[in-house]
């Protein structure tokens, strides 16, 4: 999932999936297309401001279809996939194997359909599959009751996190997506034959989340970690790491070296230009890290959720919707482990930390 909460300018971009841009400004959801002779990209669509997953399609050699992620569990989502694959000549019993970028609903949801319709086997990496298979997130009480004593612990009201967690029933579906069947390292190639799909370790947006440098065609498959318009969300969770923003900035680093003949990233468009785009998204977080000292030498012995509402977002935050405030406290959350990371902030400790700036 990603948060269109604060929008890092596109300024040097390229965009080379003009239809899908086209849609957009449309408001509408792209066709699917052919990228390559053996490649195709289908828009799955889903709720929410980014509006559609961009499943790709790999005609593999000796036959049969890869998957790179598949799309929000829905009705819709998979009358979408299934109609997609059809206008390609293929169909779900055709896929060999899904691979999927990270374990959010709109990238892994369906994995599970499509295993259960085609036997295919699903890919992720070690960090995101131990989250997915893990008892808390297996059992849906489990996981509201931890999510909300984490926002408790960062400021929240604890009436208020419950409420805006809401019932066990809803976090059902998440408990229930595919806990992978193969595992997929840095470095190491999916087992798509025809294709030398690298898989990168790029964490940040999620411990585990991957992207793909294909060797052959030197096409990038970003998933979340960049896209062209807007800022992935980045988080502290109850599940993750300490320090995602610091793992994000290092993966950001860890993609800008070579510059792929085109980024197939699954929101938004295609395009070229990723160590300007890489460049861009480092800028905007050093941007807000600052935004947040200032907040921070402003109102001293403050809770992540207090420091937020002195941050500017896409909103003034008395109009930002609760489900988006809880976002919007997390990312400040990450932001503020950073600053620790740095020496220039400390936390008093105990069950709700409050920051100040450190004393040097
Ligand atoms: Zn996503």
């Amino acid at each position: 999932m990603v948060t269109a909460a604060r929008l890092a300018e596109c300024r040097s971009v390229d965009v080379t999936g003009t239809a899908q841009h086209e849609a957009w400004s449309a408001r509408a959801v792209p066709p699917v297309e052919q990228l390559r002779a053996d490649l195709w990209s289908i828009p799955v669509p889903m709720d929410g401001p980014l509006r559609y997953v961009s499943v790709y399609a790999f005609a593999l050699d000796g036959g049969g279809l890869g998957l790179l992620d598949t799309g929000w569990e829905s009705d819709e989502g998979w009358a979408a996939l299934t109609a997609g694959l059809a206008s390609i000549g293929g169909g779900i019993t055709d896929v060999r194997g899904v691979l999927v970028t990270h374990l959010h609903f709109d990238h892994l949801g369906l994995a599970e359909r499509v295993r259960q319709t085609s036997g295919a086997w699903v890919a992720m990496h070690p960090a995101d599959a131990a989250i997915v298979g893990s008892p808390v997130h297996r059992a849906p009480a489990a996981s509201i009751a931890a999510e909300v004593a984490f926002l408790v612990s960062l400021g929240a009201d604890p009436g208020d996190a419950a409420s805006d967690v809401g019932h066990p029933e809803k976090f059902v579906p998440y408990s229930r997506m595919a806990i992978p069947d193969r595992l997929l390292e840095d470095g190491e190639h999916a087992d798509f034959p025809g294709w030398r799909m690298r898989a990168i370790h790029t964490p940040g947006h999620t411990p585990g989340h991957l992207c793909f440098a294909e060797e052959r065609t030197e096409l990038f498959f970003s998933g979340d970690h960049v896209l062209p318009r807007i800022s992935p969300n980045i988080s502290t969770t109850h599940d993750g790491t300490p320090n995602p923003l610091g793992d994000y900035l290092r993966s950001l680093r860890a993609v800008s070296a070579t510059e792929p003949a085109e980024v197939l990233p699954a929101h938004e468009w295609r395009f070229r230009g990723l160590a300007d785009r890489t460049g861009q998204l480092h800028e905007h977080h050093e941007h807000r890290l600052t935004e947040l000292l200032d907040a921070i030498r402003a109102h001293p012995g403050s809770t992540p959720w207090q420091l937020a509402a002195h941050l500017t977002w896409s909103r003034p935050w008395d109009q930002y919707e609760r489900r988006m405030r809880i976002f919007a406290v997390t990312e400040t959350d990450a932001h503020l482990r950073l600053l620790a990371t740095r020496g220039l902030v400390a936390s008093c400790g105990g069950p709700v930390p409050t920051w100040t700036l450190s004393v040097r």
